[in-house]
């Protein structure tokens, strides 16, 4: 499919929040539903997408681990939850038409196939909205840094991080009221001031390997595509 757009690939970060909505825990069918809508438009606009979704709207390791469990078996749960949230989008994907595969870094071939970076790439090329699911398999990790990951392995030329905010502030905006947004900014300032971003091992592995990175705020409606059209929403982490 020809694509006039500016990105030919991209990896979409989904947080386990997003799909909360307004709810407390879990998945908002509205949210959900509309967030594939924003993800089949870019499909069909012939822009290839992989999506990292997160798993913080049901476990976090960190949280179980806190609360008296495990850490690695609390980080296994919240790899799990990242599969659940994964099924959810996939089938919202395909209720509308679209095409979607799970892909787990975790083996669980009742539901998901198995991530193999050359097959996701075939997905993908197909047409596929790939959903890459349980993070990077390992405890300790975050699913920013398997969406970084992710992104430098299947070759996208943007990593989206979606959030409720529309970029990266030199303060919290909602408690200074003189905070200013950022339009670009380096990734070493990012690891420096300790901004709100992605966590450093994400941001590391953008910088080392020179993946630009935009925040933008997902609660928009159409600023996925927006993007793709090439309007400079949010903000734009890149080389200095
Ligand atoms: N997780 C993990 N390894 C990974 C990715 C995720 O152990 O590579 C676990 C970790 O416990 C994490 C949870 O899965 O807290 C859910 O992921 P994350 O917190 O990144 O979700 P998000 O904040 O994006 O909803």
């Amino acid at each position: 499919m020809s694509n006039p757009h500016k990105y030919h690939r991209i990896l979409l970060k989904l947080s386990g929040e997003a799909l909360m909505g307004e709810a407390d825990y879990g998945i908002d069918p509205k949210v959900i539903g509309r967030l594939a809508d924003e993800i089949i438009e870019v499909q069909r606009a012939g822009i290839q997408i992989g999506v990292v979704i997160g798993g913080g709207n049901i476990f976090r390791g960190a949280g179980l681990a806190a609360a008296g469990m495990d850490r690695v078996t609390g980080d296994h749960m919240g790899m799990l939850a990242t599969v659940m949230n994964a099924l959810a989008m996939q089938d919202a994907i395909e209720k509308r038409g679209g095409f979607a595969r799970v892909t787990s870094a975790i083996q669980i071939h009742d539901v998901a196939e198995d991530y193999i970076r050359r097959r996701a790439i075939r997905h993908i090329e197909k047409g596929r909205i790939v959903l890459f699911a349980a993070g990077t398999g390992n405890p300790f990790f975050t699913t920013d840094s398997a969406a970084a990951l992710r992104a430098v392995e299947i070759g996208a030329d943007l990593l989206l991080k979606a959030t409720k905010v529309d970029g990266v502030y030199t303060a919290d905006p909602a408690k200074h009221s003189d905070a200013v947004r950022y339009e670009q900014l380096g990734y070493d300032k990012v690891i420096e001031h300790k901004l709100e971003v992605m966590d450093t091992a994400a941001i590391a592995l953008c910088r080392d390997q020179q993946m630009p990175l935009r925040i933008y705020d997902m609660t928009v409606p159409g600023n996925l595509m927006r993007i793709m059209r090439g309007e400079a929403i949010g903000t734009l982490v890149c080389g200095d």
